[in-house]
């Protein structure tokens, strides 16, 4: 258990102004500095640390539910409004293996001799794409940002960014579509979605079910196991949460590129649903079936117009029959009639959907 050594009652007589996004435990990190202290004895000494403890006190995970946010408004003299729009989502159980970082915003801060600062944006993991930049957020592993201890380490990792970061041969096609994705996955609202807008939750249910959709479909494709391989296995399931919102799962490659690679071809997917016939056809029966069940029909209408067709006519079956043996074969036959017979043996199934997802990026 943490005791507070003093409180500090009058507050902090010097704090470093917010940058614009910055996370709240990276400014904690610099506000640290200030005063020769680490993190733990600020905190410690200011007497804002929960008890019981939060599940982490990692400095890129402190929020409400590790700190007093009272007493922190207090010390800092920023609003409770102010700290929780500075802090990151819970994500439990743990954190995905990597996270994303622009090296770009880290070198560009320290060229002009400005802090370097972390970004509350990187803290999620459907972040894929810095929006200053549009460019792919570059991996770091969230084992070597535990190991941060002041924001001077930032600096730091700037200096290694700089000598290894570069054009990359591999980096994976479909930025501008997991942009979009992220826009709306991450609730920044200036992304405009071909249907009505609909909640953030409900939106990430969809990547969730379509990412679903990859990781189920043919596991003995050659193809398909050139793309995904030993990542696979280096699934992670996290829950998010921010403030009051409601908690959110979705299981996602834990390595960046992969989880970049996944969303670009999500965000094409559900972004331009037509682009490839291929994919097209693949996803009928597996949205008609069961992925889309709690989808909005405006959205399965604007990804998979057969999939709400087959919705609404098998639910008008089922109001006007009942559940009985003249539905189940009324249904069973508009399932056949789902994809024409004639194209039965080259229309790509659920089973290969996996594989079409990803060879069409
Ligand atoms: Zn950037």
């Amino acid at each position: 258990m943490h005791r507070p050594e003093t409180r500090h009652r009058g507050g902090l007589p010097v704090v470093p102004r917010p940058a614009p996004g910055e996370l709240l435990g990276a400014w904690l990190l610099r506000s640290a500095e200030v005063y020769g202290h680490s993190l733990p004895t600020l905190l410690n000494r200011l007497g804002i640390w929960k008890d019981p403890p939060g599940r982490s006190r990692h400095w890129y995970s402190m929020n409400a539910t590790n700190l007093k946010f009272d007493e922190l408004s207090c010390a800092v003299r920023l609003s409770v409004s102010e700290l929780s729009a500075m802090a990151p989502a819970t994500c439990a159980p743990y954190w995905p293996r990597e996270l994303g970082v622009c090296y770009r915003c880290l070198v560009g801060a320290a060229t002009l001799d400005r802090p370097c600062t972390w970004q509350r944006c990187w803290m999620h993991p459907l972040a894929t794409v810095c929006e200053t930049h549009n460019t792919w957020l570059d991996p770091i592993a969230t084992a070597t940002m535990r190991r941060f201890r002041s924001a001077v380490d930032f600096r730091g990792l700037c200096t290694r960014l700089k000598a290894t970061v570069g054009p990359h041969p591999e980096l994976p096609p479909g930025l501008e579509d997991a942009l979009w994705l992220q826009r709306l996955s991450v609730g920044r609202g200036d992304a405009q979605p071909p249907w009505r807008e609909i909640p953030v939750k409900t939106f990430v249910g969809i990547v969730e079910a379509m990412a679903g959709l990859v990781r189920h479909g043919e596991a003995d494709s050659a193809a398909a196991e050139a793309f995904i391989d030993r990542d696979l296995l280096d699934e992670k399931t996290v829950t998010l949460q921010h403030a009051s919102d409601p908690p959110t799962s979705v299981t996602l490659p834990a390595g960046l590129r992969r989880r970049q690679r996944l969303l670009g071809m999500i965000g094409r997917t559900l972004r331009a649903p037509g682009h490839d016939p291929r994919v097209a056809a693949s996803l009928i029966r597996p949205l008609a079936a069961w992925r889309a069940a709690d989808w909005p029909i405006q959205v399965l209408e604007w990804v998979c117009p057969q999939a709400a067709d087959f919705r609404r006519r098998d639910a008008e079956l089922r109001r006007e029959l009942g559940m009985t043996p003249r539905y189940f074969s009324a249904s069973a036959a508009l399932w056949a009639a789902l994809v024409p017979p004639a194209d039965a043996s080259s229309a790509p199934t659920e089973h290969n959907s996996r594989s079409q997802l990803f060879r069409s990026g």
